[in-house]
């Protein structure tokens, strides 16, 4: 059997080369933890980034997929199947949407909502196509996502650009009603912003870009993604707000791990036309069991008040850090946290981490993100913070 340092100088010198990787190569994952090839235990502060909700290997997860996988992997997108239906309905229940379209990725329902505002534009606006979006937003890796990414540098790294995006800062509610003209037709906004660090929008904020919108007539989008499923303490992040988007796109915690996204609207904007949207894998049976048993093991452990009280015990296990002068601005909402370390860069805490048994991310040069599974209890976060606390 090859020794983890072989594997990873295989990787290393075969796999395409798309970001620098520690010399880690993982095997086995079980609940809030994984292990590396030489059987080293890590306490997973990641989660796949912020999608293995239920932890790794979930039971529940597992049981789907095999008896889903005896039965039918995939049916074809031109038919209906039994658990896209049932998962179509459950899922619908949960939330203000009329209607739903599964995908793979984030990036993929990000895409969908994008066509779906723009041909919404077409049909009753005249052909108002600009989405205002935010600075420092991240909406995924495609041509069109990355367009209406709020990273200065991807405007221009696969150029030419897709146009029809415009950036403003986030939490300005000004510069949006200054901004928009006959020609936008949405707001497409995360109610957190995850990959720039944990940041929330105020509630000021996401309230008065709905009025906004309504009066305008153009459709507020909420890229749920990463603050979805229970993420931020409520099952979607926009019930804490106190306002409904009228497209709203999920992906991460909704397969546990397994692929998938979902774009979904109010049955006023569900106004694509035949062939105007499709995917070899939309809605395919493996995919949508696994959904389903992920959101029947959330419904039934209630896992929005356990999301709750964890993201009320790790603040105030940060701010025990934050007193003693190691950390500062602790931010975002229920398990999607971040701080900034003073002492040292978020690199090389990440590093040090790394080398301790503890999974971590940082977002910024001086910033950490802890994104751990939902299930995540007191003991974990203990375990974490002892690690941090040595390191800084
Ligand atoms: C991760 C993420 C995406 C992209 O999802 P992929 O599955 O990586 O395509 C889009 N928007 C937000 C807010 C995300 O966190």
């Amino acid at each position: 059997m090859p020794t983890m340092k072989e594997y990873f100088e295989i990787a290393e010198r075969k796999y395409m080369f798309v970001s620098k990787k520690p010399p880690v190569v993982m095997e086995k994952g079980k609940g809030m933890y994984l292990w590396d090839v030489d059987g080293r235990r890590y306490l997973d502060f990641i989660s796949g980034w912020a999608v293995t909700l239920l932890g790794h290997c979930h039971p529940s997860i597992t049981r789907a997929l095999v008896k889903q996988g005896k039965k039918l992997i995939n049916a074809s997108p031109a038919f209906y199947n039994k658990p896209q239906v049932e998962f179509t309905e459950l899922l619908l229940g949960k939330s203000c949407m009329d209607r739903v379209f599964f995908v793979s990725s984030g990036a993929e329902a990000n895409e969908g909502a994008i066509k779906l505002a723009r041909k919404y534009g077409s049909k009753f606006k005249n052909g108002a196509y600009e989405i205002i979006t935010t600075r420092d937003s991240f909406h995924g890796r495609t041509l069109a996502t990355m367009a209406a990414t709020g990273k200065e540098h991807w405007q221009t790294l696969y150029a030419p650009t897709i146009p029809g995006f415009i950036h403003l800062p986030y939490n300005d509610l000004a510069a949006v009603e200054k901004t928009i003209t006959d020609k936008t037709i949405a707001v497409m906004i995360e109610p957190v912003q995850g990959e720039s660090g944990a940041i929330a929008a105020t509630k000021e904020y996401i309230q008065g870009l709905r009025k906004l919108c309504d009066e305008k007539g153009i459709l507020l989008i909420f890229d749920e993604i990463q603050t979805g499923y229970c993420r931020t303490g409520s099952f979607f992040a926009y019930e804490q707000f106190g306002v409904e988007p009228d497209i709203m796109t999920l992906a991460k915690g909704i397969g546990g791990g397994y692929p998938l996204g979902a774009l979904l609207a109010k049955e006023k904007f569900c106004v694509f036309e035949a062939g105007d949207q499709g995917g070899t894998y939309t809605g395919q049976p493996l995919a949508m069991a696994v959904g389903l048993a992920v959101l029947r093991e959330i419904i039934k452990t209630d896992l929005p008040s356990h999301v709750k009280k964890m993201s009320e015990y790790l603040v105030g296990r940060l701010r025990e850090l934050e007193a003693q002068g190691l950390i500062a601005n602790i931010r975002g909402m229920g398990l999607l946290i971040a701080f900034d370390a003073k002492r040292k860069s978020g690199a090389d805490i990440v590093n040090e981490a790394l080398e301790k048994g503890l999974l971590l991310n940082s977002p910024r040069p001086t910033s950490i993100r802890l994104m751990p599974a939902l299930i995540a209890e007191k003991k974990h976060i203990d375990e974490m913070i002892k690690i941090i606390s040595t390191i800084l």
